[in-house]
């Protein structure tokens, strides 16, 4: 028993071992890969469930690895954020999402004008000189600002204890504000009442159980019902069949987002679904 025991704490040592080493090339690769230009953005429609046309994109990075291969942002966003390269990784995020909402604005012009949607993650929200850094890259990309939308987690804005003073800096900005994966988050409601909030993303969780009907369907009025008393938008977020768009669609939910309607798709990917003008 003696020797097993041995056996398996050098195993389990080697493996501790493996995680580490591994874990501390991601972040030497990391730092790396915005100056070897491997970041890249896939674009993900949202869909209006009144016309069932694009209304404009989410801006989702990836991460083109010389040896591994397309990195999904799960896998290195989270070392981002321990490791501060969450920084300069987002604000290259916004400055090339913000590039591209110009170009497709220019190129598939609409009524509306096209939207993009960019994520901001918590340690970017509490960073200071956020708002000038936002400013400067309105102004740098001369993007239409009206047109991009902030997507924050509820977690991002309720740790933070000047959370509605950084939210209304950036509105005055002229951008607008969309809180993200709602529904799994804690929001102190009383808080989210005072926040300058344009849209609801509902977090995909709830729409995949709209299947399961009951319940699940209540819970998805409740957030719709929130949301529009508080003068917000929703989006249900993850819709991959046509029961679930149907279902968010008789909940008077305003727009939808999923692999139903389309994956996120490279840029070139992207101009070819705009040229086409798709109607669901
Ligand atoms: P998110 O912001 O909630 O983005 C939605 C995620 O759900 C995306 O995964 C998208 O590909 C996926 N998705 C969309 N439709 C469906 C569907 O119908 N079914 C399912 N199962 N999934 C769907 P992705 O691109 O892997 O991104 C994962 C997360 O990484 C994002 O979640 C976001 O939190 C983070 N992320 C991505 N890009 C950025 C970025 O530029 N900055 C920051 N801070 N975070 C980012
Ligand atoms: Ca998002
Ligand atoms: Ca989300
Ligand atoms: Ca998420």
């Amino acid at each position: 028993a003696k020797a097993l025991g041995k056996a398996r704490y050098c195993l389990f040592n080697k493996t501790m071992h493996q995680i580490a080493v591994s874990r501390l090339r991601l972040e030497t690769d990391l730092r790396r890969a915005l100056e070897r230009q491997e970041l890249r953005l896939h674009y993900q429609p949202l869909v209006s469930l009144k016309t069932g046309e694009i209304t404009g994109f989410e801006a989702l990075v990836r991460w083109e690895h010389p040896e591994q291969g397309l990195i999904s942002p799960d896998q290195f966003i989270p070392v981002a954020e321990e490791t501060g390269l969450i920084n300069p990784i987002g604000w290259w995020v916004l400055r090339e999402a913000c590039l591209k909402l110009r170009i497709w604005q220019l190129t598939f012009p609409r009524k509306i004008p096209l939207t993009m949607s960019v994520n901001l993650s918590g340690k970017q929200f509490a960073q200071p000189g956020l708002i000038e850094q936002v400013d400067l890259i309105l102004r740098e990309t001369g993007c239409d600002r009206n047109s991009l939308k902030l997507e924050l987690t509820e977690s991002a804005i309720m740790d933070h204890s000047d959370a509605n003073s950084i939210l209304e800096n950036l509105r005055a900005l002229g951008v607008k504000l969309d809180i993200d994966d709602f529904g799994i988050g804690y929001s102190s409601l009383d808080r989210l009442y005072q926040f300058p909030i344009n849209t609801l993303k509902i977090d995909k969780s709830f729409v995949s159980r709209l299947d399961a009907g009951g319940r699940n369907v209540e819970i998805v009025k409740a957030i719709v019902t929130l949301a529009h008393t508080l003068g917000m938008n929703v989006v249900g977020e993850g819709v991959e069949s046509s029961y679930q768009l149907t279902q968010l669609q008789a909940l008077n939910c305003e727009f939808a987002q999923g692999y139903f309607f389309s994956r996120p798709l490279d840029s070139k990917a992207t101009e070819a679904l705009l040229t086409s003008q798709p109607k669901w």
